[in-house]
This record gives structure tokens, C-alpha cells and sequence, in this order.
């Protein structure tokens, strides 16, 4: 098979299907030969799991995820993708190729059907402009897997990878604490893509939990209170949440003091108890509802 990390050859495609990169589709394709076997590598792709890959572009992750792993699904949203990837894959006899949205696929029923009897992982290397709307709908769904193993870009990548209690946290690295262990596995620079973007991008683990946290009395609740935390940044907790909610100043003060925290608490103080504590005693005072 001719190496899809190859310039020339990358170019040929192009020309022979008169393919454009597509922006918003953030089609920023990888042509740095060294790191699409280290995600497989790093994403658990072997034989006893099963894939599912999210965007394929011509199709250079899904083959080495089909190298090692028993079997891939991957998910492609662009229509024009699929022929190339005709020719591209015609090699391996153990990937499918899904030409949707991954935002509209019912992901429990493809676990079911295609991966029986396997374990399941995650590998993608995500459009940019997706990257957590597309990691919260695969975390709040409670999909049987174990691992989410993406590249994202850099800045974004340290804030989904933050540890609670650091300045760098943000409403979407509480929510990832909250299903997952998350954990930064290397950095990948802006070369490495064709087009070239302008960021350079970092490659993430996620390893789902067994259990989330106990004791939240609300889970949506949870989360709504963990946004309107973080909704000013570097703000208290109590202005954050007050303008948020639209509620008064001295009813959140109330709240946290009563949560057992100092009233000037900022959010990027809070570890997950924190958070769940506060949200649980709004939640009881019913004035959000
Ligand atoms: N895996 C390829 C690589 O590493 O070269 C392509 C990665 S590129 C950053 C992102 C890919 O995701 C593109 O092929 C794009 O068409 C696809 N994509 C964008 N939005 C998508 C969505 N909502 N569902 C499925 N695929 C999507």
C-alpha cells in the first residue's frame, strides 16, 4: 500500500479526485509519519479491542488502527472522503466506514453490533472546532469503553487535561474529572498537518471511570451549576453563579457558607467534592428550578 503520509502521493489523491480541504470541517490532515502509530499504540488498538475512529480524512490513523486492533469503525462526514477511502483501505477487510455525522450516530447500537465480545476504545484526531462538544457526547452517553485516545489542539488539550484546583481548569475540565482520568501523552507540532494550521496540537488519554463520583443529588443539575460556575472567568464563585442563575449575590453567599467555604471561593479552587457540595445545597433550595 502507498504511504499515506506521503506528500506526492497525498497530492495525487487531490488531483485525482479533485478533493479541497475543508475548513469548517477543521480537515487538517497528518503527514508527520511518526504519530498515527503512537496513538494507535497509546489508544489501546490491539486484538483484543475493537475501534472506533472518529473523521478519517484519506484514511492514515485508520490504517494503523486496522493494523493492530480486530476491528475499526470509523466515522466520516464528508460524502467526498468515501471513494478515496475505497482506494486507500481496500487492504483491510476489518474496517467500516460510517459516512455520518459522529454527532447524529447512535454509538451504543454500533458498540453492539460490531464489537461483540471485544473491548472498546476511541482513537480520532478530532476537528478542531468539534473537540468537546464531540468528547462530552461520547462521555455523558456512558458508552461502554475504556479509552479516548484524541489529538486536540494544544491549548485545549492542557485545559481538558487540567488538574481540579489549578488556574488552567475550566467547566469542561471538571465535566471530562467527572467520567474520566484524563492525561496529556505528547505534543505534536503544527508541521506535522496539511494544510498547516496556525496551533500547534497535543494528543490526550482519556480512561473512562468505573464509577463516576457518588453523591451528587442531580446530575444535570451538576453540570449546569459547574458551567455557571466558570461562566466569568476569574470571578468568585458567588458573582459567577448570582449572574449566571440570575439570582441574588447574598442567597449564593449563603449557599457556600453554609457548604462550609470561604465566601470570596473562586471556582478554579474547588476540587470535585467542592463542586458537588455547593451544587447539591443550591440544588435543595430549589431556586434555580
Ligand atoms: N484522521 C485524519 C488525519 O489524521 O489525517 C483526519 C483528521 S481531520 C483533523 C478531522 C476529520 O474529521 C476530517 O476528515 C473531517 O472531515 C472529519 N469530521 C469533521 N466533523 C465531523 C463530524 N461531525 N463527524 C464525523 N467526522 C467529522
Amino acid at each position: 500500500m502507498r504511504n499515506l503520509t506521503d506528500v506526492g502521493f497525498i497530492k495525487d489523491i487531490i488531483n485525482r479526485y479533485g478533493f479541497s480541504f475543508s475548513k469548517s470541517l477543521g480537515q487538517n490532515f497528518l503527514i508527520n509519519p511518526s504519530v498515527c502509530p503512537r496513538i494507535a499504540e497509546l489508544g489501546n488498538a490491539n486484538e483484543n479491542f475493537g475501534i472506533i475512529e472518529i473523521g478519517t480524512g484519506f484514511g492514515v490513523l485508520t490504517a494503523e488502527l486496522a493494523k493492530r486492533s480486530k476491528k475499526v469503525v470509523a466515522i466520516e462526514i464528508d460524502p467526498r472522503l468515501v471513494p478515496v477511502l475505497d482506494e486507500t483501505l481496500a487492504e483491510y477487510h476489518n474496517v467500516r466506514i460510517i459516512n455520518k455525522d459522529v454527532l447524529k450516530v447512535d454509538l451504543h447500537r454500533i458498540i453492539r453490533e460490531e464489537f461483540a465480545g471485544l473491548s472498546v476504545a476511541v482513537c480520532a484526531n478530532l476537528p478542531y472546532n468539534l473537540t468537546s462538544p464531540i468528547i462530552m457526547y461520547l462521555l455523558e452517553q456512558r458508552l461502554p469503553v475504556k479509552s479516548i485516545t484524541v489529538m486536540v489542539q494544544k491549548e485545549a488539550g492542557q485545559r481538558l487535561c487540567a488538574n481540579l484546583g489549578t488556574r488552567e481548569v475550566g467547566a469542561v475540565s471538571v465535566a471530562i474529572n467527572y467520567f474520566a482520568k484524563a492525561r496529556m501523552l505528547f505534543n505534536v507540532s503544527r508541521g506535522s498537518f496539511m494544510p498547516k494550521p496556525n496551533v500547534d496540537s497535543c494528543v490526550i488519554r482519556l480512561d473512562l471511570r468505573e464509577k463516576t463520583p457518588e453523591g451528587v443529588l442531580n446530575e444535570a443539575f451538576f453540570f449546569k451549576t459547574v458551567r455557571g460556575a466558570f461562566s466569568q472567568r476569574r470571578k468568585t464563585l458567588a458573582n459567577s453563579v448570582s449572574s449566571a442563575f440570575g439570582i441574588p449575590k447574598e442567597m449564593v453567599a449563603e449557599i457556600i457558607l453554609d457548604a462550609g467555604f470561604n465566601a470570596n471561593i473562586r471556582p478554579e479552587q474547588m476540587k470535585m467534592e467542592d463542586f458537588i457540595r455547593f451544587s447539591n445545597g443550591l440544588y435543595k433550595t430549589n431556586i434555580c428550578m
